[in-house]
């Protein structure tokens, strides 16, 4: 327990402490746990056209679009931008690697946090990058009647993917409350980036190979194990940020 009694006294006075209404989840590395496969498919997509990506550096840009990952990537090794037939290329490539993967499981905990987040009558908000139309499909499979198309921000949503805080101020919009209102779950650090810059509290969940360091740098302001270990801790955690 030493992560939740770090966390006193309240941290959530320096930004205003209302009530919390919502809490704000991604998807990837904290509901399913995609991250491995995302991992694999770049690392191995990237190898077949002269570009190396380790599997870390696939967790570290987590959230960051495609054209974004690859040019990355193409400057260090190229020197130069990929061509948008370069990229596509590429991103087709990761694509049906991904998809040749088992589909990825429900995180471990996540189920659990879900049922104790809706008997405690708050919003269940999802904020993601990705943009499957077949999400929906998806999140009712693995959580069912915890989510509602209303409460979802998907790529389709928003202008800037994470790191802006786009996608978590466009979360607080569509489920009517500030960010004082709200509490994120995050895994990446781009991610943590945007729903700290979006002024809500953000619990970090370290899902994959990352320090924590890295996620307390990108703004986190708890870092927890895993999901397993947020949801076995909620009510003591909320109790204190409340
Ligand atoms: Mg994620």
């Amino acid at each position: 327990m030493n992560e939740l009694n770090a966390i006193t006294p309240l941290p959530r006075e320096g930004i205003g402490g209302g009530v919390v209404r919502a809490i704000l989840f991604d998807m990837d590395g904290v509901l399913f746990d995609s991250m491995p496969n995302h991992a694999y498919a770049w690392s191995h997509a990237m190898t077949d056209f002269g570009l190396k990506m380790e599997p870390e550096e696939v967790y570290m840009n987590e959230g960051r679009t495609g054209k974004g990952t690859i040019n990355i990537l193409s400057n260090r090794y190229w020197g130069r931008n990929a061509t948008d037939e370069e990229c596509q290329q590429i991103y087709d490539a990761k694509s049906t690697l991904f998809n040749s993967l088992p589909e990825a499981r429900p995180m471990p905990g996540a189920i659990d946090l879900l049922y104790k987040v809706r008997a405690q009558g708050l919003m269940r908000v999802i904020v993601t990058g990705s943009a499957t139309h077949a999400l929906l499909d998806r999140l009712n499979a693995a959580f069912p009647d915890l989510f509602t198309p209303e409460l979802m921000v998907t790529a389709f949503d928003v202008h800037h993917g994470k790191p802006n805080p786009e996608p978590y101020l466009m979360g607080l919009k569509k489920a009517n409350i500030s960010a004082s209102e709200a509490i994120v779950v995050e895994n990446a650090p781009l991610g943590v980036q945007a729903a700290h810059a979006a002024g809500i509290f953000t619990i970090a969940v370290n899902t994959g190979p990352l320090k924590d360091e890295v996620l307390r740098e990108a703004g986190a302001d708890l870092v927890l194990p895993s999901m397993q270990y947020l949801a076995d801790n909620w009510e003591t955690l909320f109790e204190r940020l409340r």
